[in-house]
């Protein structure tokens, strides 16, 4: 095993210690071209980080009552563990939150965190711009760490909505637009009209039609539901 991918398989075993769901490492020289956030591409993060450490919880996972805070918080204390065993291979990362927002008008970071776990392999971006995953579905949030340290990438997945457009009908909003695109859309905004998505005020219509979310549907998400009810 050489040191990259011993390096990476600890890092693995740790997240899943640490309670992560799917773990996995971005390339971040492929992320050339892609609608990644506010970030200035090579003479920005891309450009200072070689890699993403991307980890993801299912939004199930912290019991019925767990609110949005509870798993950023979850999501936290994993990555400064990540971060706590970086820092003992005297590397340093920069933790990606879910929270951050840069622009509160775009809703935009300066990294997508959908975009580091798509090139992660943990999914692929759904119609709804959501990343699906085998595992879960639409139905987790994501977390990552920027990296000089070196590591096994993992590889995209191939886009598996088939013909579905579910989340796309099923928009009370219209909010989404049925936009072909293998991998990535050109730009978010091509899909998703962003002012118009109301998924911050308790919308789920999107992440509740999707075949693949887990059956039933977790019960904190059936709670934001009747809540929005
Ligand atoms: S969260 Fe709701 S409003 Fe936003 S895209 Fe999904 S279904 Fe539409
Ligand atoms: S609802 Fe259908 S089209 Fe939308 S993300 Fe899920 S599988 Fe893809």
């Amino acid at each position: 095993m050489n040191e990259a991918k011993r390096e990476t398989e600890a890092l693995r075993e740790l997240a899943k210690d640490l309670g992560i769901d799917l773990f996995g490492v971005a390339d971040l020289r492929r992320l050339q071209g892609m609608p990644t956030g506010l970030d200035g591409g090579p003479a920005g993060l891309t450009g200072m980080f070689r890699f993403a450490i991307v980890l993801g919880a299912q939004l199930h996972k912290l019991g019925k009552k767990a609110t949005g805070d509870d798993h950023c918080l979850f999501l936290e204390r994993a990555a400064l563990g990540i971060s706590g065993y970086l820092e003992g291979r005297k590397d340093r990362a920069l933790i990606v939150h879910p929270e951050d927002e840069f622009d509160p008008v775009r809703r935009l970071g300066l990294l997508s965190l959908k975009v580091l776990a798509k090139e992660a392999g943990l999914g692929w971006q759904g119609r709804s711009l959501l990343i699906v995953s085998p595992e879960f579905g639409p139905v987790h949030r994501w977390i990552a760490l920027l990296t000089n340290l070196e590591l096994e990438t993992g590889a995209p997945m191939e886009n598996r909505c088939g013909d579905c457009s579910r989340c796309v009908d099923s928009c009370p909003q219209q909010a989404l637009k049925l936009v072909p695109f293998a991998d990535h859309p050109e730009r978010r905004e091509d899909v998703l009209n962003v002012s118009a998505c109301r998924g911050d005020d308790g919308c789920l219509a999107c992440l509740e039609v999707c075949p693949w979310r887990p059956d039933p549907l977790p019960e904190s998400i059936e709670q934001a539901r009747s809540a929005e009810l």
